[in-house]
């Protein structure tokens, strides 16, 4: 611990690096939150088009989000007033309606919406309702990892079942295809979403733009105890002469105790050059491959409204695969009367063509599945091409705790090293890695005990 009072520098302002901002706010230690971009969030970040807030990716949130929430709670947001919660449901249009039991106890929920789900063979819900024993049985856990799609074979899971309700769930969960993806991070997440209470399976969809819901009222409240939050400032270089040197872009520099390194992955290679111990870190980040998320807004006239707030759209055997994945209707979600966004997760053939090429099969798509709609408005794409990173067996994660002491990583990518703690690219991953990073910090400081 140096003798110097603490003071902590936090390089990133996405959705880990202001919980690790918050958190140590919130224990009254001097902190400064850098950030590269003029907005807030990263990732998970409002986007003015036109007149209307969007988002950089429409966002699902689940009621497992236990440090998210606590974070929003922290801030002064309710809950209750920033999300639409809906129990689990998954509503692929004209293909599978699976509505879980409010009333029953996890996992009994569960079981009862696979039983009662339309669209699934008898021997289909079976086949499902005897995987998810199993998890149970094994404890969510896998004496080897290996890809989902091994998985779901090995257990039988049949190809129809696979395309309707693991796959969307996987690529809405991990962003990577079932052909690629970790089939431990599926199981921890189905674990935390539904062998605990009912209502961390919920879905919490946001009533706002994301940097409404988050971003601001977190730097706002970081703020007001006292931190501070830099907007358009970039940290050019990091280095250790002593205490930790922080020099931005316009070469102001400034001195710290410790640093939270909160950017994304593919950003911590130059700021990890002055410190040698730190090679194998950045060569592990130097493996990660990406997954791209694209989201089509497309919008119709007002009075136009989907049946519900999502719905998933799947492929149909034997025809070619929609792009489309999941609509969500901003008119129910966020007084955007007629905005439809088209969640597109992972990579694919639609990477292929042009934006516009995209929002118009996009949009035949949506009026294949409602065929009164008219032709949309206007169309914005937007596409996150390193949107996640992909989260595939075995992957080495680099810890949040680091060879150069006082330097932690917060991110969605970092690990406390515990298996059962992986978590997939997503806003909790990120929020409890920074929360884990400022904890870290707060006992070195001696304001939290071992
Ligand atoms: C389109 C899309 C859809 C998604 N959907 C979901 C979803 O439905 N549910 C879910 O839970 N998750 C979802 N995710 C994932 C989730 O958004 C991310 O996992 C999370 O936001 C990552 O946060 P982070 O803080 O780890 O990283 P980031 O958000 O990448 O934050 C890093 C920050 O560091 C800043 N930075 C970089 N370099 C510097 C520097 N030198 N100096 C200062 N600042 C710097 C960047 O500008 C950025 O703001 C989605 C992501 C995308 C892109």
């Amino acid at each position: 611990m140096s003798s110097l009072q603490p003071n902590v520098a936090v390089i990133g302002a996405g959705c880990a690096g202001l919980a690790a901002a918050a958190r140590l706010a919130e224990y009254g230690v001097p902190v400064t939150l850098f950030e590269a971009s003029p907005h807030l969030g990263g990732r998970a970040r409002g986007v003015s088009w036109k007149t209307l807030s969007l988002d950089n990716g429409q966002h699902i949130l689940l009621g497992a989000y236990s440090e998210t929430l606590r974070l929003l709670e922290l801030v002064g947001s309710k809950p209750e007033d920033v999300f639409l919660r809906m129990p689990l449901q998954l509503h692929m249009h004209r293909e599978l309606k699976l509505n879980t039991c409010p009333i029953l106890p996890a996992p009994l929920h569960i079981l009862a919406g696979l039983l009662l789900a339309q669209g699934l063979s008898i021997g289909e819900r079976f086949a499902a309702i005897r995987f998810m024993a199993w998890m149970k049985l094994k404890g969510f856990r896998l004496e080897e990892d290996e890809t989902l799609d091994a998985l779901l074979q090995r257990k039988q899971q049949a190809a129809r079942l696979t395309r309707l309700l693991w796959e969307p769930l996987c690529l809405a969960a991990l962003n990577t295809p079932v052909a690629q993806a970790s089939a431990q991070v599926f199981l921890n997440v189905l674990r935390d979403s539904f062998a605990g209470k009912r209502a961390d399976s919920d879905m919490l969809l946001p009533r706002c733009d994301l940097s409404s819901l988050l971003a601001d009222p977190v730097a706002t409240y970081i703020e007001r105890q006292g931190g501070r939050v830099l907007r358009s400032a970039p940290v050019a270089t990091l280095n250790k002469p002593d205490n930790f040197l922080v020099e931005t872009e316009d070469g102001a520099r400034e001195s710290f105790t410790h640093v939270v390194l909160a950017t994304s992955p593919f950003r911590l290679q130059p700021l990890l050059q002055h410190f040698p111990s730190m090679v194998e870190y950045v060569r592990t980040v130097s493996q990660f491959e990406y997954q791209p998320i694209y989201t089509v807004y497309l919008q119709y006239p007002q009075s136009f409204r989907l049946g519900g707030p999502m719905m998933g759209l799947a492929s149909v055997e034997g025809q070619d695969d929609l792009h489309s994945q999941w609509v969500f209707d901003r008119g129910w979600l966020c007084n955007q009367p007629g905005l439809l966004a088209v969640v597109i997760s992972a990579e694919g053939h639609h990477q292929k063509l042009t934006q516009q090429a995209l929002a118009e099969s996009v949009a035949s798509e949506i009026s294949g599945a409602f065929p009164h709609l008219p032709q949309p408005l206007w169309h914005k794409v937007i596409a996150e091409k390193r949107a996640t990173f992909a989260c595939k067996p075995g992957m080495a994660r680099p810890s949040q705790i680091t060879s150069v002491p006082g330097l932690f990583l917060a991110g969605d990518y970092s690990t406390d090293g515990l298996t059962a703690n992986l978590y997939p690219a997503t806003i909790e991953g990120a929020v409890r890695s920074g929360v884990q990073c400022a904890e870290y910090i707060l006992r070195d400081i001696g304001r939290k005990q071992e």
